[in-house]
């Protein structure tokens, strides 16, 4: 089958090859893999971090946003069935150590990923513990399913803490997943929406998503843009995803006293910070590391079912596995919201 595998470290190192189908173990299954979108981690892949370096072997196929249809169950699967439409949870925990334990296998010890430390859904099939499949019970096109593991992390940052119902939410950064957090937002209640990036195509696609008012970083302060919005109260609600020292800044100074810090895009370098500031200001913090398992899950299907959040707008391009690298291409050139390869 055609694969898109990370094969050499460094820069890019993407290679389009032909590689055999696996057979699933007694506890696997395989699925025909019909849409894979690409994510920030396939960036990071890409861009060969040192967060991945640290842990990924090569050649290794990648992409682990996946929408297909299971076509063969190991022995001991008893869940799912040949047939089944099925997304995958990304995070493979081990039902094992004291986090599983605790239901936090979000936060598992032992965490693996397809397309870091398996092989991914950029393929034909991909072949992952039954485990992490999840079965979509009512039709649903494959270019939205493939956008449900980072859909999730959206629904989980809107519902942690104090929630988002009846607040003002600034969104800061509005790649795929922030964007989603802002149609999960207008559709659970939140009362206004700031939405804060420095790419124009993606503040247009905030509008869409439900955005009240959009706010382009380096035209203008998000800071003081979130104060004239608010008549110098604050947001109730900040949500940072863009990673940026800037944005974990100007999420805290955004906030209203005692309101919730959300962190989703954590810095990638540390950073110095006033704890006597954030003392003086107390804002809960709430780290969000991928999707509460299933709760976010559970959460997040009614809403694209009922139709309350359409995520059709975040889809940029659909490409064949054949031009798969210019996806890659068309995110770093910002051209992209969220690229969705389709495997023959
Ligand atoms: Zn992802
Ligand atoms: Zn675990």
């Amino acid at each position: 089958m055609l694969a898109l595998s990370k094969v050499s470290p460094g820069e890019n190192g993407l290679e389009l090859s032909e590689v055999a189908v696996a057979l699933p173990k007694a506890d696997e299954v395989r699925i025909k893999v019909h849409a894979a979108g690409i994510c920030g981690t396939d960036m990071q892949i890409y861009k060969w971090s040192p967060r991945i370096k640290r842990r990924m072997t090569l050649p290794r196929v990648i992409g682990h946003e996946v929408s297909g249809i299971v076509d063969q169950v190991g022995s001991a699967v008893s869940n799912i069935q040949v047939g089944d439409h099925v997304a995958l949870e990304s995070h493979i925990y081990c039902n094992n150590c004291v986090q599983c334990h605790r239901g936090q296998e979000h936060l598992c010890e032992n965490l693996t990923y397809p397309g870091i430390d398996i092989d991914g859904g950029f393929a034909e099939y991909i072949v992952v513990p039954a485990r992490i499949a999840w079965v979509i019970t009512q039709p649903l096109d494959h270019n939205i399913a493939a956008m449900l593991e980072p859909f999730g992390i959206g629904v989980h940052a809107a519902l942690e803490g104090s929630g988002v119902s009846g607040q003002t939410v600034l969104v800061n950064g509005c790649g795929p997943i922030g964007l989603m957090t802002i149609a999960v937002a207008r559709a659970l209640g939140a009362r206004r929406i700031i939405a804060s990036d420095i790419n124009p195509l993606r503040l247009k696609t905030a509008e869409l998503m439900g955005a009240d008012r959009m706010v382009k970083v380096g035209d203008e302060d998000v800071v003081n843009a979130v104060k004239d919005f608010t008549n110098g109260v604050g947001a109730d609600v900040g949500i940072e995803f863009s990673g940026s020292e800037a944005g974990f800044r100007n999420v805290f100074e955004s906030l209203t006293k005692g309101g919730d810090f959300r962190l989703v895009g954590a810095p990638a370098q540390p950073i110095n910070v006033d704890f006597s500031q954030w003392v003086l200001k107390c804002p809960k913090v709430h780290n969000i590391h991928g999707r509460r398992i299933w709760q976010s899950w559970e959460r997040a299907m009614p809403l694209i079912y009922d139709g309350k959040v359409d995520l059709r707008p975040l889809v940029s391009h659909v490409l064949p596995m054949s031009e798969a690298t210019s996806g890659f291409d068309l995110i770093l050139q910002g051209l992209a919201v969220k690229p969705i390869i389709v495997p023959a």
